[in-house]
């Protein structure tokens, strides 16, 4: 089989600034050379020749807070009362799909019921559905009463929704070891309210204890383990129990900022709600909802506190709510914008968040994240220069190519024959 040839690209390898005319070789599911036009090895006969004319080459990107069976949630009824099984995993089939369409080749689970995750996961591997690299996630497993058990008690369901209900350490170590044996990759918890949860976000919905047993029992067995948080008391007690991701981390300051860097934590921010609600309120003058006033001063903070993180070196990643009805399937890429336009964080970082760090969280560093020799080619072809507008990456019409594994997922351009090229 011959090697596809992406010539004339604006690099954006993830390594250097963008550099203009380079040719990114593919050979299988790997790339065999990167170099400047001029330097690049000649095409043979066998080979097909793209040129990108200009156009950026960059990393697949990572959807880090990926809720693959959100289904245009209004309340939290909707997170699983809604559908049955079998049909709420025909819409997250469908959901992966987009989701890789969109330039996202890799996802890393942050809730979901029914085992959907474990299951989207097999079904692409196998080749049965298209969509990302993914790390699983299963239940939400939290504590009696947590914003997350919203089931009435008079119900008397006794369903398995999306809340997995544990108390106590011993609980929580059974649960997780559970999960694990479901095929789970990455345990989401609850430890704090807040980010649009029921409770406050002062509220410590799980103890110390419960914290670290859960965290040992995932790690014992070489797993990983997130959690949303966002008060700075829960954020400490995430770093002592050594979580691996801290979703939200709203209230995170130079104290959390330090720990997180040192610790290696990762961090998803998530504001593009708040960014949206707040954008939308300057524009119009007009709140959408009363918390909108409170929200946009927990959006100040963030703003203050991401260039500092940056800085400090802390892993931020991109990825939030998706599936909502305020932000539908298909919109992952708009967040990034949050970060630039809102936090004053350079394009070029923003899309290291989105691709190296995504890459490490994955587990895949030394393969994906960065385009070098040797790696596996999960590549975007965009139409313009992300590191110039991040605005680029929210259409779809600017991607003109989506490859996974050296296949494409999307392919706009057409080839030039390799003796064409040659001549
Ligand atoms: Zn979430």
């Amino acid at each position: 089989m011959g090697r596809i040839f992406l010539q004339g690209a604006n690099l954006i390898d993830g390594l250097h600034a963008p550099r203009k005319n380079h040719t990114v070789v593919i050979e299988g599911e790997r790339i065999s050379a990167v170099a400047a036009d001029h330097e690049a090895p000649a095409p043979s006969a066998n080979d097909t020749v793209f040129d990108l004319g200009g156009r950026s080459l960059m990393p697949g990107m990572v959807q880090c807070h990926y809720h693959v069976a959100y289904d245009n949630v209004r309340d939290l009824f909707d997170l699983d009362m809604r559908h049955p099984p079998t049909y709420l995993t025909l819409v997250a089939a469908r959901n992966a799909k987009l989701l890789l369409q969109c330039g996202f080749t890799g996802a890393v689970g942050a809730g979901t019921l029914h085992n959907i995750d474990v299951t989207l996961k097999r079904a692409i591997e196998n080749g049965l559905i298209e969509g990302p690299r993914f790390l699983a996630c299963g239940r939400d497993v939290v504590t009696t009463g947590d914003s997350v058990d919203f089931h009435p008690s008079w119900w008397k369901l006794g369903m398995e929704g999306l809340g997995l209900i544990c108390d106590g350490p011993d609980e929580f170590r059974k649960a997780v070891r559970d999960e694990i044996k479901q095929g789970v990759e990455i345990i989401k918890l609850y430890p704090t309210g807040g980010h649009g949860l029921t409770w406050p976000a002062d509220i410590m919905t799980m103890t110390q204890e419960e914290l670290n047993a859960a965290a040992d029992a995932a790690h014992e067995r070489g797993k990983k383990i997130r959690g949303h948080i966002v008060s700075k008391r829960g954020i400490l007690a995430g770093l002592d129990a050594g979580l691996d991701v801290i979703d939200h981390c709203d209230m995170m300051d130079e104290v959390c900022i330090e720990r997180l860097a040192r610790q290696g934590t990762f961090v998803v921010p998530s504001l593009y709600f708040p960014y949206m609600m707040v954008e939308q309120k300057r524009r119009t003058g007009k709140a959408a909802f009363p918390g909108v006033e409170e929200m946009e001063r927990g959006l100040e903070m963030s703003y203050r506190m991401l260039p500092k993180a940056q800085a400090a070196g802390v892993k931020l990643l991109v990825g939030d709510d998706f599936g909502t009805a305020a932000m539908p399937h298909g919109d992952y890429a708009k967040e990034l914008e949050a970060y630039v336009n809102g936090a004053g964080i350079s394009a070029l970082e923003v899309i290291g968040w989105a691709t190296r760090n995504g890459a490490e969280l994955l587990g895949m560093k030394d393969d994906l994240g960065t385009i070098e020799a040797g790696k596996l080619a999960d590549l975007l072809v965009v139409n313009g220069d992300p590191s110039a507008d991040i605005t680029l990456l929210q259409d779809r019409a600017n991607l003109s190519v989506v490859m996974k594994g050296g296949a494409f997922v999307t392919c706009e351009l057409s080839p030039a024959t390799a003796a064409a090229q040659a001549a």
